[in-house]
């Protein structure tokens, strides 16, 4: 194993949205000259995942796509256009080739298939096209570099849209080449996607370009890993909703991870552990100011940190009563958890009470209705939707009435370090 220092860089969408984005991309790489390898994973360009799921609905509906998806390729092609100069350049004609298979692949739909499968097969080419430009982008910039195929390497089982990695598999499969593409070089590679050992392309969940990183820091045992942002680093509250944010320097991978349950959408949930497995640090950048200081998550503990405001929206309260004035059993909670679980609703939030149990979820309709027609034998079910999930970390009374004001609370919960409430 290579024992140089190793880190992995992960570009999301905004910082590869448009030709500067690219070129800003560029300059960030080639400023790190301290000697350490660089492996670089990178997300669609911009919102190119949304239009890639906007031309899956259409396609799975048997509708006509072909103006949607000449709209993305005209997208992509026109920040080719801007980075290479020469019509002929050998980038061209790949991206081309790959919006060929796209094509081919969205035709071939029929309503019959499974969608998730389909889901993976074809919204993962977002990721092929970035890799492929950033990659030509980089050696026409006389930045050597190989690109990889992240789906041969991060291996998953086939549980599409959401792949659950093996580790082993993975680690292995990794080890063997990668540390060597290292020596000679940057090694560019896509975000988001992983595949079954039959050929299959899965993907690890909406913004899992993150997650991605943090395998291959994992099995690569990186020094650090950064994720590059449109912010200043990890933030105390989204700025679209609260003006005075505050960034924190430095703060726990404990935190950070509950920070990323309660909904805060600044790193994918799942990246955390294999860093803190390996004590590996993360470090949160703007690409608008790589000079910046960022945050530092890592094996660190503090006292007390800012408190920290997450918003969960279009949440949905269920309360199930008992039919006959009974009290909410454990029976009853079982009955109620399976049903749950086999319907893959995630728990928000729940409280009990004498007579009715509730809980708060993302709305998801087809899986409330199958929800109702599974337990309404058994329980009167009451729901409320368009309601929103506040979620205080660290609060104190000064946050707490910061986040009631103006707001009617349908349902409050707090313990020794969180204070939540469900309102509209
Ligand atoms: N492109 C994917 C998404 O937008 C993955 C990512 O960006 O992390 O969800
Ligand atoms: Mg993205």
């Amino acid at each position: 194993m290579n024992t140089e220092r190793i880190r992995v860089y992960k570009f999301g969408g905004a910082s590869v949205k448009d030709a500067a984005a690219f070129r800003n991309l560029s300059r960030i790489i080639q400023h790190q000259d301290d000697g350490s390898r660089l492996l670089v994973v990178v997300s669609a360009m911009g919102k190119t995942t949304n239009a890639l799921e906007a031309l899956l609905g259409l396609a799975f509906r048997q509708q006509d796509f072909s103006a949607e998806l000449e709209q993305l390729k005209a997208y992509h092609v026109q920040v080719l256009q801007e980075l290479f100069s020469k019509q002929d350049h050998p980038a061209h004609e790949r991206l081309e080739h790959l919006f060929d298979l796209l094509r081919t692949r969205l035709s071939e739909i029929s309503p019959t298939d499974n969608f998730d499968w389909v889901y993976d097969q074809t919204v993962s080419f977002g990721e092929l096209f970035s890799a492929t430009i950033l990659h030509y982008f980089l050696a026409e910039q006389d930045v050597y570099n190989s690109l990889i195929d992240s789906r041969k390497y991060i291996q998953t089982d086939n549980n599409w849209r959401e792949g659950k990695v093996d580790w082993a598999w993975t680690e292995r499969l990794v080890r063997r080449d990668v540390p060597q593409l290292l020596q000679q070089g940057l090694v560019v590679t896509q975000g988001f996607l992983g595949g079954t050992n039959n050929g299959h392309t899965t993907t690890l969940g909406r913004e899992g370009s993150d997650f991605s990183a943090a395998i291959f820091a994992f099995c690569l045992d990186a020094s650090e890993m950064v994720i590059w942002k449109d912010v200043a680093g990890l933030l105390n509250a989204d700025p679209k909703h609260f003006p005075d944010t505050v960034r924190y320097p430095e703060i726990s991978y404990q935190e950070t991870v509950e920070m990323a349950y309660y909904g805060a959408s600044v790193i994918h949930p799942k990246t955390i552990k294999p860093l803190a497995n390996k004590k590996i640090p993360l470090y949160v950048k703007s690409f608008l100011d790589p000079e910046g200081e960022g945050t530092k998550i890592c094996d660190c503990r503090f006292e007390v940190q800012a408190p920290a405001y997450i918003i969960k929206e279009n949440q949905c309260l269920v309360s199930f009563g008992v039919k006959d004035f009974t009290f909410i059993s454990e029976k009853n909670l079982g009955t109620i958890f399976n049903a749950l679980s086999e319907l893959r609703i995630k728990i928000n939030l729940m409280q009990n009470s004498a007579i009715s149990f509730s809980i708060c979820t993302d709305y998801n309709p087809e899986r409330l209705e199958r929800l109702m027609q599974t337990l309404q034998d058994q329980f009167v079910i009451h729901y409320n939707t368009q309601l929103q999930l506040y979620t205080v970390k660290n609060y104190n009374a000064e946050s707490i009435k910061r986040i009631q004001e103006g707001k009617e609370v349908l349902l409050e919960q707090r313990t020794r370090t969180t204070f939540q409430i469900v309102c509209r």
